[in-house]
């Protein structure tokens, strides 16, 4: 076992170090060796330094360098250094952390995880939280919560008696909300079609003013950080309006919701703190490995009493019991790896990194336009939207950069508009490599450019 971890350790440490250098994207050859893992079902066992070396020789060459620095798709964090150290050690102890008493560990540092997101992010101090694997479970928790609330309200037991006859909730949400969003609306019996659509501005944000007349229970679902522009719902307007007719108000924060803890970026969460509940990713901003994510819910019994295991649920002892704010029993020890990035970086360093990846953000978008190209999105945050030309030509542009290897960044469609998405969020990224991404994206635009 001695040797077997240190070699895993080793190979891990090489994988990382290469990762500067070699291509973003796995090249055509790193594909191919995949092919090595179709193989029939082992009849025999065969030695864990075989299967470790397999693992590696012809798994690593097939991976995206998400870990590395100049990895710009989707919204995906890299993993911080303690982050990463604190999953491989948490991997060893090979926790449950369902319950405090089959991981005292695990559970304690959940504990004090959630102590200082409450701080940092600036929400209520008296919220209940789950750790989950990533936003979309994250909304379908805080959800779960809202449905129990705004149907006890209305003298409806959702847990016990379902949806079948209940009075109707009536779901509000943005017109550019999250597809995730809608799948967990499904999941919920709420639907993903029955919704009502506030129309948004040219930056994907909710019109405030456009919202329905409220009545009855309600659900409206903001957004804190559009996927796209990285533009946020008016949160605050939205709250007061919500709350003056007695509708939950739910953050969809999935990596937006970090703005807060930057002093800079913090305008952009105004009113955050009068929502009932937020769901955010710490596998995004925050930069622990996957997969992780957060729901907050100000009204803790309503969280517990839609997730605990029990339906009429047992009186806690003294200490939180994860598992009555999870969908899951049994689970690893997720809160290991986001006490380490909290305690590695502490409010300054996390503040530092977010700031840091808004302006790369704002760089990226100088320095296209410089260039020529069309910048789609006002830059708040660490999303920028940039055009190439006609839809054909943006798309064979991000071909194009993926396959030159720099740096990655993926194609999106924003209100009609084909673009290639740059998404800033690792804490490995420094500013020499958006300049290199910069000059690389732009020299493989010209060439295709110049072939027309
Ligand atoms: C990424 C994202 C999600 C989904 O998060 P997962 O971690 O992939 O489940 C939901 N909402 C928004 C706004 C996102 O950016």
């Amino acid at each position: 076992m001695n040797e077997l971890l240190h070699e895993a350790a080793a190979r891990a440490a090489r994988y990382l170090e290469n990762l500067g250098e070699r291509s973003v994207a796995p090249t055509p050859e790193g594909l191919a060796g995949l092919d090595r893992f179709s193989e029939p079902l082992p009849a025999h066992p065969s030695d864990p330094q075989e299967v470790l070396a397999l693992l590696d020789d012809y798994g690593s060459p097939g991976s995206m360098g998400v870990a590395g620095p100049r990895f710009y798709g989707f919204v995906i964090g890299g993993s911080l250094p303690a982050a990463l150290a604190a999953n491989w050690l948490a991997g060893a102890w090979d926790q449950n952390v369902g319950l405090t008493l089959a991981s005292p560990v695990g559970s304690r540092l959940e504990e004090v995880a959630l102590g200082w997101l409450l701080e940092l992010l600036g929400l209520p101090p008296e919220s209940g939280a789950g750790f989950v694997t990533g936003a979309t479970v994250a909304n379908f928790t805080a959800l779960a919560a809202a449905r129990h609330a705004v149907l006890k309200q209305a003298g409806w037991d959702v847990e016990a008696d379902g949806l079948f006859g209940a009075p109707p909730i009536t779901v509000i949400v943005g017109e550019d909300a999250h597809t995730t969003l809608f799948k967990s609306l499904g999941m919920l019996g709420l639907g993903r079609s029955r919704v009502v659509r506030v129309p948004v501005d040219g930056q994907g944000r909710m019109l405030a003013d456009k919202l329905p007349p409220i009545s009855g229970p309600t659900i409206i679902c903001v957004q804190a950080g559009n996927v796209n522009t990285g533009a946020f719902d008016p949160i605050r307007a939205i709250c007061e309006k919500a709350h003056a007719a007695g509708a939950w108000v739910h953050v969809d924060g999935a990596f937006g919701l970090w703005a807060a803890v930057a002093p800079g970026r913090a305008y952009l969460v105004d009113g955050l703190e009068l929502a009932d509940s937020w769901a955010t990713d710490a596998h995004k901003w925050l930069n622990v490995p996957y997969d992780s994510g957060l729901a907050f819910s100000r009204d803790r019994e309503a969280l517990r009493a839609a997730m605990s295991v029990s339906a009429s649920y047992l009186p806690e002892g003294a200490r939180r019991e994860p598992s009555n704010f999870t969908p899951e029993l049994s689970r690893r020890a997720r809160g290991v790896e986001v006490w380490a990035a909290l305690r590695s970086l502490g409010r300054e360093g996390l503040a530092e990194l977010v700031e840091r990846n808004c302006r790369q953000a704002t760089r990226f978008a100088e320095g296209l336009k410089a260039a020529g190209y069309v910048i789609l999105n006002e830059v708040v945050l660490n999303q920028v939207l940039v055009k190439f030309g006609d839809p054909a030509t943006t798309m064979q542009v991000v071909k194009a950069v993926q396959e030159e290897g720099t740096c990655w960044a993926g194609g999106s469609v924003w209100q009609g508009h084909t673009a290639m998405r740059i998404s800033v969020s690792s804490w490995a990224t420094t500013d020499a490599d958006v300049e290199r991404s910069l000059e690389a994206m732009i020299r493989v635009a010209g060439q295709i450019r110049k072939k027309k």
